[in-house]
C-alpha cells in the first residue's frame, strides 16, 4: 500500500501513530510523511532563532522517522504557531497526494474536543480535504499541466486525539520500543520528559537521560495499554477512519444511525 502521513509538526507521526508506521513499513507498505512546517518556533528557549529551532527540529524529525522505517520525509516549510494559511495549505496538499497516490492518508482529526493549537486542527482539515478532492480535474487544473494526475485516495485514518471514538486499533506491541526510541529524538520529548516543558530544560548526562527513557516508557507505554484493553490488546494505538468519496466521506449511514442513538459498530482491530 502507497500511504501518505501528513501533519504540522516535526514530533507529530512519531507521538501519535509511530507504533503504527513502524509496523506498516515493517510490512512493506511504501511511506511518504509530510510535515507541513518545520516546526521553527517548538521551543521555549530564548537562546535560539526561528532558523535554528527549525533546523534543529528537521534534523530530529529525518532521525525519528528513519528509525521507525518510512522512506521519505518531506517538510513543507508553511510556518509554525497558528498562522497558517488554509487555501494555499490545502492546495499544496493536494499536489502531494496527486504525486505521491496514495491508498490511504493519515492526518491528526481537525474535529478533536478542546483541540488549542490550530496547526493540528487546520492540517487536519486540509489532509482530509485534499484526500477528497485531489481526484476532481477542474479543481487546482494548473498542478495537472505541470504532469500531475487527478488520485482518489480510498480512506483518511485520524490519528491521536479523536473527535468521537475510536473505530480501529492497531496492535503496536512489538513496536513500541521503536516508537519510544524515536520520540526520544525530539528535544520538546526529553524537555516533557525531563520534568515540564520548560525554558532551560534540555537534559544532560547519562543519569538524566536513564530517567526520561524509564519515564518515557511508563508515559507511551501507559498509554498504549490503556489504548489496547478495550480490545484485548497488549499495546495498540486506536484510529478514527473514514472511508472516502469524492468530495465527501463515505459515511452518511453510519452517522445517521449516530444521530438516532442506534448502536455503536464494533471497531476493527488489528492484532
Ligand atoms: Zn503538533
Amino acid at each position: 500500500m502507497n500511504i501518505l502521513v501528513i501533519f504540522p509538526h516535526p514530533d507529530d507521526a512519531a507521538l501519535n501513530a509511530g507504533g503504527t508506521l513502524a509496523r506498516w513499513a515493517s510490512e512493506g507498505h511504501k511511506i511518504t510523511a509530510i510535515c507541513c512546517t518545520s516546526g521553527n518556533v517548538g521551543t521555549l528557549r530564548r537562546d535560539q532563532t526561528a532558523a535554528e529551532v527549525g533546523a534543529a527540529r528537521s534534523a530530529e524529525l529525518h532521525a525519528a522517522h528513519t528509525l521507525l522505517g518510512i522512506e521519505e520525509t518531506h517538510i513543507l516549510n508553511f510556518p509554525d504557531g497558528g498562522v497558517l494559511d488554509f487555501q494555499t495549505l490545502r492546495a499544496a496538499l493536494v499536489r502531494c497526494v496527486r504525486q505521491y497516490k496514495p491508498d490511504r492518508v493519515v492526518t491528526m482529526d481537525p474535529w478533536a474536543r478542546y483541540e488549542v493549537h490550530s496547526d493540528h486542527t487546520t492540517v487536519g482539515r486540509a489532509a482530509g480535504e485534499a484526500a477528497a478532492f485531489a481526484c476532481f480535474p477542474l479543481l487546482y487544473s494548473d498542478q495537472l499541466d505541470s504532469g500531475l494526475c487527478p488520485h482518489h485516495a480510498r480512506e483518511v485514518w485520524y490519528m491521536g486525539l479523536l473527535g468521537d471514538r475510536p473505530n480501529m486499533y492497531v496492535n503496536i506491541g512489538d513496536h513500541l520500543d521503536r516508537k519510544i526510541d524515536a520520540v526520544l529524538k525530539f528535544e520538546v520529548s526529553l524537555a516533557i520528559l525531563d520534568g515540564l516543558f520548560q525554558a532551560e530544560a534540555t537534559p544532560s548526562g547519562e543519569a538524566a537521560m536513564a530517567t526520561i527513557k524509564s519515564r518515557a516508557h511508563e508515559w507511551m507505554g501507559g498509554l498504549a495499554r490503556r489504548m489496547g484493553k478495550p480490545v484485548g490488546l497488549p499495546a495498540a494505538e486506536a484510529f478514527l477512519t473514514q472511508p472516502c468519496a469524492p468530495g465527501h466521506f463515505d459515511n452518511m449511514s453510519k452517522l445517521y444511525a449516530q444521530m438516532l442513538g442506534e448502536p455503536e459498530t464494533e471497531p476493527v482491530v488489528h492484532l
